[in-house]
C-alpha cells in the first residue's frame, strides 16, 4: 500500500505537532512507504490534498483538527463534484481542538489507538456535503464538507471561537461562544427548502445541515445522523426563551437536543438556505461566508477508515 500523510502542526493551538514529534517514527515504521507532506498556510492541506490524488497513493492520512480535514475533503474532488482519485483512502490521526468529526466514525481520540487503527484498517464508504454560498466579496464560491453545516448562530460561533484565546480548552471556548451567541441572538428571517419544497419561513436561532453527528468539541445536535444514508438531517432551531437556554445547557451535549422546544427535524438530500438578513454560515467550524447557500449530498463518496 502506498502512503502520505498531511500534518497541519498548527491545528488544536500546537497539538497536531507535539502529537506528531511523538508518533513520526512509528509511523513511518509501520506503514512503509510514507510521503510526508507539512502545511505551512491555509489552503496548504487542499492544494497537498490534490496533489496526493493525482498520483496512484491508496492511503491519505489527515494529522490535524476538523479544520485540516476539512482542507483535505476540499482537495478530493474535481469541478463535477468526482473524486479525483476513485481508489484514494483516508486516514486520520486527529489532534484539532474540537475534534468532532471523528466521534461519528469512532475513531479514538489516543492517537496511539488511532495509528493502530491504520495498520489494518476498516473502511467505511461515508457521504460527503457539497455547499454552494457567496463569500464576504459576494463571490459565488463552493466548498465541500464532512461534517456539519450550520447557518445563522452557527456561523457567529464560529467566529467567535476562532477569536477565543488559545489557552482556554476547547469545549470551554466552545460553550462560552456557544452560549453568548445564543443569549445575545435575537433569530433571523431565514427560508428553507428541502428538496425543492420550501418548508420553513420565519424565525430561527440557527438551522443544522448535518452529515455528522457532533460539533463544538461535542455538542451533539444530530444524533441521528447517518454518514452513508445519502441524506442530511436538517434541524432548525426557532427562538426559545432566554431561561430555557440557560437551563437547558446540558441538552447540548447529551443527544438530546432535538427535544428542545420550537426544535425541528427532517431529512433531505438537497437544502437551500435564504434570507434577505446577512446570514453567517459555518462549514466544518470554519466561517467561509453567508447565505443564500444551497447544499447537496454527494452519496458515498469517500472512504475513511473507521473505528470498530
Ligand atoms: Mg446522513
Amino acid at each position: 500500500m502506498k502512503s502520505a500523510i498531511i500534518v497541519n502542526p498548527y491545528s488544536g493551538g500546537g497539538r497536531t505537532e507535539s502529537m506528531w514529534k511523538q508518533i513520526r517514527d512509528e509511523v513511518h515504521s509501520r506503514l512503509g512507504s510514507l510521503e510526508e507532506l507539512t502545511t505551512a498556510a491555509a489552503a496548504d492541506a487542499t492544494r497537498f490534498a490534490t496533489q496526493v490524488a493525482s498520483t496512484d497513493c491508496d492511503l491519505l492520512i489527515v494529522a490535524g483538527g476538523d479544520g485540516t480535514i476539512n482542507e483535505v475533503i476540499n482537495g478530493l474532488f474535481n469541478e463535477n463534484n468526482q473524486p479525483i482519485n476513485q481508489n484514494l483512502k483516508l486516514g486520520i490521526l486527529s489532534a484539532g481542538r474540537g475534534c468532532d468529526f471523528i466521534k461519528s466514525v469512532n475513531i479514538p481520540s489516543n492517537y496511539r489507538e488511532a495509528v493502530d487503527l491504520l495498520i489494518n484498517p476498516i473502511f467505511k464508504k461515508v457521504d460527503v456535503g457539497c455547499a454552494l454560498f457567496r463569500d464576504e466579496f459576494g463571490r459565488e464560491k463552493k466548498r465541500f464538507f464532512l461534517n456539519i453545516a450550520s447557518a445563522g448562530l452557527g456561523g457567529e460561533v464560529a467566529k467567535k471561537v476562532n477569536h477565543t484565546p488559545r489557552f482556554l480548552p476547547p469545549q470551554l471556548a466552545y460553550f462560552s461562544s456557544t452560549a453568548l451567541a445564543f443569549l445575545s441572538a435575537k433569530g433571523q428571517n431565514l427560508r428553507i427548502s428541502l428538496d425543492e419544497k420550501e418548508i420553513f419561513d420565519g424565525q430561527a436561532l440557527n438551522v443544522f445541515v448535518a452529515n455528522g453527528s457532533y460539533s463544538g468539541a461535542g455538542m451533539c445536535w444530530a444524533p441521528m445522523a447517518k454518514l452513508d444514508d445519502g441524506l442530511f438531517d436538517v434541524i432548525i432551531s426557532e427562538p426559545i426563551p432566554k431561561y430555557q437556554l440557560l437551563t437547558s445547557g446540558y441538552q447540548l451535549y447529551d443527544g438530546t437536543f432535538t427535544k428542545l422546544p420550537g426544535t425541528q427535524h427532517h431529512q433531505a438530500k438537497t437544502v437551500l438556505i435564504e434570507s434577505d438578513d446577512d446570514v453567517y454560515l459555518e462549514l466544518d467550524g470554519e466561517q467561509p461566508g453567508v447565505v443564500p447557500a444551497a447544499f447537496s449530498i454527494l452519496p458515498q463518496a469517500i472512504e475513511i477508515a473507521v473505528g470498530s
